[in-house]
């Protein structure tokens, strides 16, 4: 069987994988009331597309903050619903997901642009590299149901998802996914072209694939000789797109594509990769310049691989990659098997508990992301023309346990320290950067190694917002201030009007006395009255806010003019 020659995504409108209480359930009852009544030009209910958008985002393991996001995707663009009620019932993040998400699909793209700078447009106005993984995840769903689009907007679509959205997928390392976008276009895009390729390259399949599955027995002997178990050796068939691109180049001379059908072999260490490479030359003739050593050197997107092309049975030409488990699940999943560490960052921030992924290695790839721009390759002219970087306002830092924090560029140890737990932040006396005592306002560099110095029942300083960059960490500094502040203004006696009244006792007067407070709008805080021992005469206090000089004096002349009034006087009390 030939994988990936037909496309590994089937309808999913199940529910089932969504879990009965959280985050997650919670977005998916939000879209589902905001979407009630909609459906979509096939007729199905637009929620389902939600799900299903949903559903890749949770397959990439990309966290419930983006799953959320997926299934709220199209509810501020397509419903009555607003980010504020997003932003209300999920938070800031979740809202600034769904808005990047909506701004790209109501971006206005320019009547005559290139897809070099349709990409660039599409890259830059995204901040968080979620949006642009949830915004795949949508095209993926809806490349499903292009067909159903009118004839000159399912054109248009489908070469957007060729020329923008599958580099884009194939930039992030995502190769399957970046192979199914092209494929599910190309028909859309040239039909005649798919149509003749399809039909010429059918036999070319069929034929080399029965080839490949005879050598698989004769490797597999090599490869035990050479006491290598292999994981799964299979025969992986070129994508119909790449091919159609690739034959473009050969003057559409199919037999010089030699990588038509190619075996892979996937073992369990590096060390097996080269011994099987190893086995392999000896067992075949290698063909000149046609080895590459993508485990060495990486592609750019972070692929890893040998390739080699051999003279094999029959002196047939045969294309082998060999690679590791883990490389073959990063190779189709590209940077979302690296995202996983950001769930784990966020959900321990949630749990209040800190647990990370202890692996310098995702720094490496994350740093090499970064660097996209400075290590063009020439194979890859996309990459030349892709000047807009990622992470180029982000940086990496670790904590002396290894585990990798993300921040803003020109983020302190204050930022971190907030970014590791509200208490840390509160408590931060110091920090040592790299082992060395480093002043709070130091500005952190990728790579540096943070330790936090803390002291209980520490108080965050005024002073740190001048040079904190992250809004958590604003957040939290403000709210202990403001909880000291208030605590002071309750402590602090503020001045009050006090006035003494004296008459003849007599029912009513307590009530004309307030009378009088209140029509002039003043607030009493304090009331007391006092009968003598004989029953003859009252007095009573009054305290109050302190209203303007002229104004105590109009409330002395009202009050004096309470019939049965003997005496009226005040003081200001501290
Ligand atoms: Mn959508």
């Amino acid at each position: 069987m030939l994988t990936e020659d037909i496309l590994p995504y089937n309808l999913i409108m199940s529910t089932e994988w969504i879990p009965k209480e959280g985050l997650i359930r919670r977005a998916y009852e939000f879209a589902e009331k905001a979407h009630r009544g909609t459906k979509r030009l096939r007729g199905e209910p637009y929620l389902d597309h939600c799900i299903e958008v949903a559903k890749y985002v949770s397959d990439w393991s990309l966290g419930e903050t983006a799953i959320a996001a997926a299934l709220l995707h199209d509810v501020v663009e397509d419903t009555e619903y607003t980010l504020k009620n997003i932003e209300k019932e999920f938070g800031l993040e979740i809202a600034n997901l769904v808005d990047g998400l909506t701004k790209i699909e109501t971006m206005e793209y320019p009547e005559k642009a290139d897809s070099e700078s349709l990409r660039k447009i599409l890259i830059s106005s995204t901040k968080d590299l979620r949006i642009l993984l949830v915004k795949l995840a949508d095209r993926l769903s809806n490349m499903r149901t292009v067909e159903s689009l009118p004839p000159e907007r399912k054109k248009k679509y489908a070469w957007e998802t060729a020329e923008i959205y599958a580099p884009l997928a194939y930039r992030l390392g995502m190769q399957k996914l970046s192979g199914d976008l092209e494929d599910m276009a190309f028909p859309f895009i040239y039909p005649d072209e798919y149509k003749w390729l399809t039909k010429e390259v059918k036999d070319d399949y069929s034929e080399r694939q029965e080839y490949a599955e005879k050598v698989v027995p004769i490797v597999t002997k090599s490869l035990k000789e050479h006491k290598i178990e292999p994981v799964s050796i299979d025969s992986r068939a070129k994508r119909y797109y790449s091919l159609y691109k690739k034959l473009l180049r050969y003057d559409m001379d199919m037999s010089r594509v030699y990588d038509l059908v190619a075996l892979r072999i996937v073992v369990q260490t590096v060390e097996e990769c080269y011994a099987a490479l190893g086995a392999i030359h000896q067992l075949w003739q290698p063909m000149p310049n046609r080895f590459k050593d993508y485990i060495a050197r990486p592609k750019p997107n972070g692929y890893r691989s040998l390739h080699t092309t051999v003279f094999a049975l029959d002196n047939k030409i045969l294309e082998i990659q060999i690679r590791t488990k883990e490389m073959h699940e990063e190779n189709e999943l590209g940077i979302a098997a690296h995202w996983a560490y950001q769930q784990v960052k966020s959900s321990a921030e949630k749990n209040k508990k800190w647990t990370g992924v202890k692996d310098k290695s995702e720094m490496l790839w994350m740093e090499q992301l970064s660097n996209w721009q400075k290590h063009a390759n020439d194979e890859d002219d996309f990459l030349e023309s892709l000047k807009v970087d990622f992470f180029k306002d982000r940086i990496f830092v670790l904590t002396p346990q290894n585990d990798i924090i993300d921040l803003p560029a020109g983020a302190t140890p204050v930022d971190f320290a907030y970014r590791i737990h509200s208490d840390v932040g509160d408590n931060c006396v110091g920090a040592k950067v790299n082992g060395k005592i480093a002043p709070l306002d130091y500005e952190l560099q990728t790579r540096d190694v943070v330790d936090i110095i803390t002291q209980k029942n520490r108080k965050p300083s005024e002073d740190w917002l001048r040079f904190v960059k992250t809004s958590l960490a604003k957040k939290h500094i403000r709210e202990v201030l403001n909880e000291d502040s208030r605590r002071i203004r309750k402590k602090l006696i503020i001045p009050q009007l006090e006035t003494k009244m004296a008459n003849d006792d007599r029912p009513g007067y307590l009530k004309e006395v307030t009378a009088v407070f209140g029509e002039m709008k003043i607030n009493i805080t304090f009331l007391q009255s006092f009968t003598d021992n004989r029953g003859a005469l009252s007095s009573v206090i009054v305290r109050s806010d302190v209203p303007s000089p002229d104004r105590i004096q109009k409330l002395m002349v009202r009050l004096k003019k309470i019939p049965g009034t003997k005496e009226v006087n005040h003081k200001i009390s501290r």
